[in-house]
């Protein structure tokens, strides 16, 4: 056996790496003496003494290099690499072989040997053949290791940009397309190849052109480092032809590519790449909601929102070029009985017709909305004389005339009118509206199945009381109205310290109605009594019930009409209700207004004064709006003083108003009164109101009225989070 301990000492350092060695030998005693060389050099070997031994290890256990004998007991060293080779082993495999064999060994080689060293072994040159291989066999193993990882990383890319919701692109300095991901396709219906090369405003639905050439020319490009543009694109798939897209488009840096620095270097010229997200669904439900926010869901009309939004727009115009308009409040006649006899599908459907007749008769500024049931608001701008509304109502009543087709019933419409004409009639939407539906209630009363114009006189009229106080007593019945509840809250830290309550009407046509569009009605028609006593009634059951859970706020406010107060028993039924819920009465705090004060006020200050020795305090709403005398303030128990709204929307605005601001809150802090500003909509309003000493404000800034719910959940985050 070879020694070659000596030699060993002095052959160069022991491998780094280290490694796993199979030796293919089937002399033991060489084997040994490879065994013994390599391990010191740093080396684990194994020893496979036969061809089929060693082929057998190679398909299964991990080895980094192997050293071949060429003449093997069983098959030639040749047939082993050979084997080796095809059955996937791409380790280095080092001949090792005597001078005789030296044609073998170059067959071995093309074979696939990775070297041949010659016996008798010089353990110098084997070991360096053995670094120099296994050195060789890692670096390859590394780049196919890196190229395998690119090849992968490249797919997930692939995948990713061609499987992403969005569009994704890149573009040239000047916005063409160089790349785009398969969803133009699939979202689009567009070819990807017939755009490579275009600029990316080929894609905009056309009104979106100019804006789409625009944002992607390079000057625009140029100009930011983040574009974020909301378009339209074309597409061929969704029944509009386009889609909405949110796009945004950045500049490519070389930090942003993985690839060399020359591409990088290529790309710093002045490539984007971009991602339009398709918002479609969020901007048609928008679309959806605002359009039935402000449209009747049966007819597709205008509903008594918008009706009135384009009246007050209308009523600025006709201001100001001092035209007339006229507001016509329509109801079709025996429409009932349609409804009874024929179904309510039908008398749908009959309501349904009813733009397609009306609307041809109208101009372009006119206006039809549904008010509810089967009542109708129309809006005729530029009128110049009643013959001209009643020339457009005759074409009307002309349409409807001929039968609506309803199954196989033929039926005829007829139509009454109740008309309102600015100037005359009144000035506001409110007034107009209200003032047509009262000359309607007349006419009919008189039996008119046409038409009636306004008159101030109907205003008393018993026909219209007698409408509403039906409407209202149904309402009551019907459980139709609500409370709604708004904050006040403290200036500084927001904190609720109290709340007021405020009467809302469900009306099942007109939907929620606010107390503007139904107190002044029902004050005319002796019913506000009622309803305020209604109010009354659940907003102590709404503050028992936050007492019982321990939410209460400190105070809660309720209005009370003068009709109310002036009552008789007023004071009895008051103390009855609220008695009845069992609330704490320090906690209740009663809205009036001045001008209660001028028409008895002995009487009211006596009322007053019960009311406030059974605990309950006393608010002067709308403070400053009416007819004020600081003397009663003096006088009256009076606890809180609330600034109107009118003078909290000019702080800021108007000098004179802000004087008065201060006056008032200077008189209440002489008095020693409370006070809450109403009406707040902004911080600057706030933070005037708190710099001159008014510790409480209401209005939309901190809190608009919300159902009783809300109001408890905002109750309680406020005393659960305290706790
Ligand atoms: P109010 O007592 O002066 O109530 C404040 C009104 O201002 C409320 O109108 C409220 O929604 C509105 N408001 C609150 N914050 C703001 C704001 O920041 N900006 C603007 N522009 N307005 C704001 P609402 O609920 O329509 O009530 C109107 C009036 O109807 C009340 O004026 C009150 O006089 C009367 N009212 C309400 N509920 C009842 C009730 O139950 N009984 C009686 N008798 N009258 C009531
Ligand atoms: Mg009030
Ligand atoms: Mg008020």
């Amino acid at each position: 056996m070879p020694d070659w301990t000596d030699r060993c000492a002095t052959a160069p350092a022991a491998a780094e790496e280290g490694g796993r060695i199979l030796v293919i030998e089937d002399d033991p005693l060489f084997a040994r003496s490879l065994a013994e060389l390599l391990g010191k050099a740093g080396y684990e070997t194994m020893h496979a003494g036969t061809g089929g031994d060693a082929l057998r290890r190679l398909s299964s256990e991990p080895f980094d290099l192997a050293l071949v004998d060429l003449s093997l007991p069983d098959i030639s060293g040749q047939a082993v690499i050979e084997g080796a080779r095809q059955g996937g082993c791409d380790l280095p495999l080092i001949v090792v072989s005597g001078e005789t064999q030296i044609d073998a060994a170059i067959a071995a080689l093309r074979l696939g040997a990775a070297d041949y060293v010659r016996k008798p072994i010089e353990p110098a040159i084997l070991l360096h053949s053995i670094r120099k291989s296994l050195k060789q066999y890692r670096i390859e193993r590394q780049h196919r290791d890196f190229l395998r990882r690119i090849e992968a990383s490249e797919r997930l890319h692939r995948f990713l940009v061609e499987r992403s919701p969005d569009l994704i692109f890149t573009l040239d300095g000047d916005g063409n397309i160089e790349f785009v991901n398969d969803r133009l396709e699939s979202l689009l219906g567009l070819d990807r190849d017939a755009f490579a090369g275009q600029h990316f405003s080929a894609i905009a639905h056309l009104p979106d052109l100019e804006r789409a050439r625009y944002a992607f020319s390079r000057r625009s490009l140029a100009e930011k480092q983040v574009h974020s543009v909301e378009l339209r694109l074309r597409s061929r798939l969704h029944p509009g032809g386009f889609r909405h897209f949110e796009t945004v488009v950045a500049p490519v840096t070389g930090q942003d590519h993985a690839g060399t620095p020359a591409d990088a270097a290529a790309t710093d010229a002045g490539g984007y790449y971009g991602v339009a997200r398709d918002i479609t669904e969020r901007r048609e439900a928008e679309a959806w909601a605002a359009f039935h926010a402000n449209h009747d869901a049966l007819t597709g009309l205008p509903n008594h929102t918008l009706f009135r939004d384009r009246l007050g727009l209308s009523l600025i115009q006709a201001r100001r070029n001092r035209e007339g308009l006229a507001v016509l409040f329509l109801n079709l006649n025996r429409f009932k009985p349609v409804n009874d006899l024929l179904g309510q599908a039908k008398g749908d459907e009959l309501l349904r017709q009813i733009p397609g007749r009306v609307q041809p008769c109208l101009r372009g500024g006119d206006t039809l909305a549904r008010f509810g049931g089967d009542e109708f608001l129309l809006l005729l701008t530029q009128i110049a004389s009643r013959d001209e509304v009643l020339a457009v109502l005759n074409r009307i009543v002309e349409e409807l005339r001929h039968p609506f087709a309803l199954g196989d019933r033929q039926v005829p419409v007829s139509v009454s009118a109740g008309i309102a004409l600015y100037p005359d009639s009144g000035e506001t939407p409110d007034a107009l509206i209200r003032h047509a539906n009262i000359a309607l209630y007349q006419g009919k009363l008189n039996g008119s199945q046409a038409h009636t114009f306004f008159v101030e006189e109907m205003r008393s009229s018993t026909a219209y009381k007698l409408h509403i106080e039906d409407e209202l007593r149904n309402a009551a019945e019907r459980g139709e109205f609500d409370v709604y509840y708004q904050p006040q809250v403290g200036v500084e830290d927001r904190r609720i310290r109290g709340v007021e309550a405020l009467v809302r009407w469900r009306h099942p046509t007109r939907g929620l109605l606010c107390p503007g569009e139904f107190l002044a009605v029902a004050e005319e028609a002796g019913m506000i009594s009622t309803i305020s006593e209604w109010v009354l009634d659940k907003a102590c059951e709404h503050l028992a019930a936050w007492e019982a859970k321990g939410i209460a706020p400190p105070r809660l406010s309720i209005n009370v009409s003068p009709q109310f107060l002036e009552r008789q028993d007023f004071i009895d039924r008051f103390i009855a209700v609220a008695g009845r819920h069992d609330v704490n009465l320090e906690r209740l705090e009663i809205e009036i207004t001045e001008n209660l004060f001028i028409r008895d006020p002995l009487l009211i200050v006596e009322k007053l004064k019960q009311l406030s020795e059974a605990g309950i305090r006393v608010a002067i709403d709308d403070f400053g709006t009416q007819y004020s005398s600081l003397s009663y303030l003096q006088t009256l128990p009076v606890h809180t003083l609330k600034i109107d709204k009118s003078f909290v929307s000019t702080i800021g605005r108007e000098h004179k108003q802000n004087a008065i601001v201060q006056a008032i809150i200077s008189i209440a802090h002489s008095l020693g009164l409370d006070l809450i500003a109403e009406g707040v909509e902004t911080e600057d309003q706030a933070g005037f109101l708190a710099q001159q000493g008014c510790g409480v404000i209401q209005g939309f800034l901190v809190g608009r009225p919300i159902p009783f719910p809300a109001l408890e959940d905002m109750l309680k985050a406020q005393y659960y989070q305290a706790a």
